[in-house]
């Protein structure tokens, strides 16, 4: 049989229809424990549950991986890569990665001998000189949060592999659809599932997918059932139902991005759009050349500084005031304020996740609240 298409994937992947009573879409299991030596062996629900199960395997075949592992939020699955790590390895993360991504390497685990640099990821003369003996995991998020810049996947991971180095790319503002991560030579992908796979902003999750079942795999998968943040079998239910129309929201996704990020290119008021899609965005070659289209996220510099930011975002009817992003609802976020103290995210700055709504009538909201 040819490999199916993505679309078939997203639909079919991790369904086991019931054959007792025939219900085509799956029974949420709450049980928190099973009969031993049960067909599935089930034990106890944080080692291991249906849904959790069929979860997984929709999300390893997404990505065509070979496993994946799903945590209880995009957070704990981060988590749970570096903390596979040991003490005395060296990591390398990019300079604008997740917040949440940079306080966790740098302020938790240093704590506990976990060695980082911090660099520029689209600058590969930097990342080379960083490359040290111990360096274990070369971290990548592209399209970065807020700013949006691409880095190159297939030139990180060739520098990083010459040196031994893992590669681990957070893959969640382009999602399994957008870009290939694994087949671009990463050997780890991460997902915050919490925004476009579960994509109604109403379930926190996460996800690792690894290229390969190795020794690096098993301390992952230890992590997840003795660590312990594993989600819910509703959670994980209703993230397998989010992913079935994953490949159609994310088209629609990105071509209202691309209308909004044309009208706000042209826009008296806005001094700087990143969108990768746009011919201007200094990633874009990149971009066409790994990612399939440019994905719903954007961000936007006003101009009138901090104030005028602030006033934007009063003033959007539709864009809803809010932090996240990936739910079928707009939203826009003054960014630096929601961000700790080491921000280096221009005050200037609004972040926007495009939604579903029709992009006429979102561009006109974004008309009247610039003024
Ligand atoms: C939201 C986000 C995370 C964190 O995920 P949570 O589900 O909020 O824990 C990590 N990386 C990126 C790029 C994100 O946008």
């Amino acid at each position: 049989m040819t490999k199916r298409k993505i679309e078939t994937i997203a639909i079919q992947a991790g369904r086991n229809y019931d054959t007792e009573i025939g219900a085509v879409m799956p029974p949420i299991h709450l049980s928190t424990t099973f009969i031993r030596g049960n067909a599935g062996d089930f034990v106890y629900s944080r080692t291991g549950n249906p849904n959790r199960q069929a979860l997984e395997e929709c999300l390893t075949d997404l990505e065509g991986g070979v496993g994946a592992i799903a945590f209880s939020s995009g957070m704990a699955a981060v988590a749970g890569v570096f903390q596979s790590l040991s003490q005395g390895d060296h990591v390398i993360l990019p300079d604008d990665t997740y917040f949440g991504v940079r306080e966790l390497v740098t302020n938790l685990l240093s704590r506990w001998g976990l060695e980082h640099t911090l660099v520029d990821m689209t600058d590969l003369v930097a990342l080379k000189a960083a490359i040290r003996p111990n360096t274990r995991l070369v971290w990548v998020e592209t399209p970065s949060n807020p700013m949006l810049k691409i880095t190159d996947i297939l030139a990180v991971a060739s520098l990083a592999h010459e040196r031994g180095a893992l590669v681990g790319v957070d893959g969640t503002w382009a999602t399994p659809m957008l870009q290939p991560a694994l087949e671009l030579g990463a050997d780890l992908v991460v997902h915050s599932t919490t925004k476009y796979l579960g994509g109604h902003s109403d379930l926190t999750g996460g996800v690792v997918v690894a290229k390969e079942e190795d020794a690096f795999f098993e301390k992952m998968r230890t992590m997840q059932g003795i660590g312990g943040a594993v989600p819910s079998g509703f959670d994980c239910w209703l993230l397998l139902r989010g992913i079935r129309t994953l490949p159609y929201r994310m088209r629609a996704h990105c071509a209202n991005a691309m209308q909004v990020a044309r009208f706000l290119e042209a826009h008296p008021k806005v001094h700087t759009v990143y969108y990768p899609g746009l011919e201007s965005h200094p990633g874009h070659e990149i971009a066409k050349r790994q990612m399939k289209d440019f994905g719903g996220m954007l961000s936007v510099q006003v101009r009138g500084g901090r104030e005028a930011a602030d006033r934007v975002v009063n003033r959007t009817k539709i864009f809803a005031k809010a932090t996240s992003l990936g739910g079928v609802e707009s939203l826009i976020e003054h960014r630096a304020p929601a961000e700790d103290e080491n921000t280096k995210t221009p005050m200037d700055l609004l972040r926007i996740s495009v939604g579903l709504e029709h992009p006429d009538d979102l561009i006109e909201d974004l008309a009247q609240a610039l003024g």
